[in-house]
């Protein structure tokens, strides 16, 4: 086993046959895939090279390279997903990578550990646990707001809080992202979404290299 150019904890996204963003996938996974003759095709580049055994007739080595975008055959689910019906779990990690570990009310930048998820409406007062209703806030602005709304406790949103498409919530999700791939995301995501602006910022920060990395987290 050998690799080129990554680490092994790089992961692969993997899209459907028709090229719509499925989920990350780790260099073993990835594997099974080419191996079962499930990859269609691949887009991106070759981040892993995994050399096999020796075929004992031809007493040849068999390679196998692993591009950082895969699509694969009989994934029945990503239809449903791309025709906007789905809602991502909400959970902090993409919560507060939506918002850019800002707080959503100073505007402060802050490491994810010192973040907390705000309700804008309190569960008090009706308001739900949906992305639609929780902003990425730092502590001293949420003991601050309280069991209040933002305008009873004299705050302002920076932005307005989203639910993420199915391939922005697979963007947010990602753990290390390389710039190929998120390019590749950005292509899938809505005209309108807020994180083009940031996405097109880190893209530019990164370089033209395929290979830099992209990094969001904190
Ligand atoms: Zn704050």
């Amino acid at each position: 086993m050998e690799h080129r150019h990554h680490a092994l904890t790089q992961e692969v996204l993997r899209t459907d046959v028709a090229g719509m963003p499925l989920e990350w996938i780790d260099y073993k996974v990835a594997a099974t895939l080419y191996h079962s003759d499930q990859v269609a095709y691949t887009c991106g580049s070759p981040i892993f090279t995994i050399r096999g055994g020796f075929n004992a007739r031809t007493g040849r080595r068999s390679v196998l390279q692993i591009n950082s975008i895969i699509a694969t055959r009989g994934d029945t689910h990503a239809l449903e997903r791309s025709r906007g019906r789905y809602t991502p779990p909400l959970n902090n990690r993409t919560l507060f990578r939506r918002d850019g570990n800002l707080c959503m009310y100073c505007g402060g930048l802050f490491r994810t550990s010192e973040l907390t998820r705000d309700h804008i409406t309190p569960l008090s007062r009706g308001g739900g646990d949906v992305w639609t209703n929780v902003v990425t806030a730092c502590r001293r602005c949420n003991n601050h707001k309280g069991g209040r709304t933002p305008e009873q406790a004299g705050l302002e949103l920076i932005a307005v809080p989203f639910t993420p498409t199915y391939a922005e919530y697979i963007y947010l999700k990602g753990r290390r992202v390389l710039a190929d791939q998120m390019e590749y995301l950005l292509t899938h995501f809505p005209r309108s979404s807020p994180l083009h602006a940031r996405v097109r910022g880190d893209l530019e920060r990164a370089g033209r290299d395929w290979r830099n990395v992209v990094t969001l987290a904190h």
